[in-house]
């Protein structure tokens, strides 16, 4: 483990996934251009992946904790992480400790500072699905709003959840989310690399742009206790009336599956999980997405791509209010119906393309690094303990 020599005041992150990552990301930018300093903790949840979407915002972790190994429980990471995360705390004594959404590293940061006594913040707050699904990441944003300081909710709705279950509505604030932030940046750097866009434009020439693109992602844990057959099934058919784009996740039980229901399926792509720009690319040229992603279905609506939302249950009911994306279940014959229904239906296509913004227009991460100074900053701090 790397130590670096604890800053005077510092802002301390704990991350382990790609959406945390990405969600964080942002925050990290704009509190850097505010000249905080900023410590990222990787747990190494999910090593690759973060390594790589962090490495696309120019950051990378500053103390990397590594611990995962094969076949963890997210018992047993938990049990791993939050003595490593308390006695870190313990040492940095950060202005505040910043998690993001609902992993089981965001938890046990959470936990952590909780231990150490030090003020926690809570980005993509209010998340609800209103069932124990997704598990554990329902659990894990729930036991979070009992432990932060500082809720940052990416939406009303979210706010509206918290402010339900007892959060004092000072502690409350509304922002929009960071992914979008996130999706803006990747997107305009992008637009002003035209060798970026052409070597792209080379990397995809295998997808034959002449029939509609379906961009798909799944690999939620909800769905690895059956391999998700039935959403395999249903790309396979779709293949029949469109290219159909998969960056398989390297989770467990999503690869092997992946490749032997569809590895020999003419149109279609098993790509390895793709870079943010690589992603945010292909995503924006779809005709359609299908995912079980949360990100996927909030930057789809953003850059005017339908979503079908291949769950159960989601605590993202924006874009479904706002007519963006459907809820569609992982059934096959459902999935594969309303992706028939809206690609041969212009007059739905249409409605469903219409750009949209219910989580927030890429100023989210400039007002929470705002709000992070102006509540746990040094002047804070001082009008504290002056009081
Ligand atoms: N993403 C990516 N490469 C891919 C697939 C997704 O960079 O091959 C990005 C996507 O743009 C979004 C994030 O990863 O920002 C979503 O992560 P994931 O699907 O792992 O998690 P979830 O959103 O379900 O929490």
């Amino acid at each position: 483990m790397a130590r670096g020599n604890p800053p005077e005041e510092s802002y301390f992150f704990v991350a382990g996934t790609r959406p945390e990552a990405v969600k964080l990301a942002p925050v990290i930018l704009a509190l850097k251009a505010q000249r905080q300093a900023t410590v990222l903790v990787a747990t190494g949840q999910h090593r690759a992946l973060f390594d790589d979407a962090i490495a696309e915002f120019d950051l990378a972790a500053d103390i990397d904790l590594d611990i995962m190994r094969d076949g963890q429980t997210p018992a047993a990471v938990l049990g791993t992480l939050v003595p490593l995360l308390t006695e870190l705390i313990v040492c940095h004594r950060p202005a505040a400790v910043v998690v993001q959404g609902d992993t089981v590293s965001a938890f046990a940061g959470a936990l952590a500072a909780s231990y150490a006594q030090r003020p926690l913040a809570h980005v993509e707050a209010g998340l609800r699905s209103g069932s124990r699904d997704p598990f554990p990441e329902e659990m894990h944003r729930r036991a979070i709003a009992q432990l932060a300081d500082l809720h940052l909710a990416p939406t009303s709705a979210a706010r509206d959840a918290l402010l339900g279950e007892g959060v004092a509505p000072a502690a409350v604030l509304v922002t929009g989310n960071t992914g979008i932030d996130a999706l803006y940046l990747v997107r305009d750097r992008l637009a002003r690399d035209a060798v970026a866009g052409t070597q792209l434009a080379r990397r995809f020439a295998g997808i034959d742009r002449s029939r509609p693109l379906i961009v798909a992602t799944m690999h939620r844990r909800e769905s690895h206790g059956a391999p998700p057959a039935d959403m395999l099934a249903a790309m396979a058919d779709l293949a029949s009336v469109a290219e159909v784009v998969i960056p398989v996740h390297p989770n467990q039980g999503v690869a092997g599956p992946a490749l032997a229901a569809l590895g020999n399926v003419k149109g279609v792509h098993l790509l390895p999980p793709l870079d943010c720009p690589a992603f945010i690319w292909l995503l924006g040229g779809a005709t359609l997405a299908i995912t079980d992603s949360g990100g996927v279905q909030e930057e789809a609506p953003a850059l005017g791509v339908p979503v079908l939302v291949m769950r159960c249950v989601t605590e993202r009911g924006e874009d479904i209010a706002t007519g963006n994306a459907l809820l569609v279940g992982t059934d096959r014959v459902a999935v594969v119906a309303a992706a028939m229904q809206i690609l041969g239906d212009a007059t739905a296509f249409v409605l469903m393309a219409e750009p949209a913004l219910p989580y927030g227009s890429g100023d989210a991460a400039a007002q929470i690094a705002g709000l992070l100074v102006s509540r746990f900053g040094v002047a804070a701090s001082a009008v504290r303990s002056s009081t």
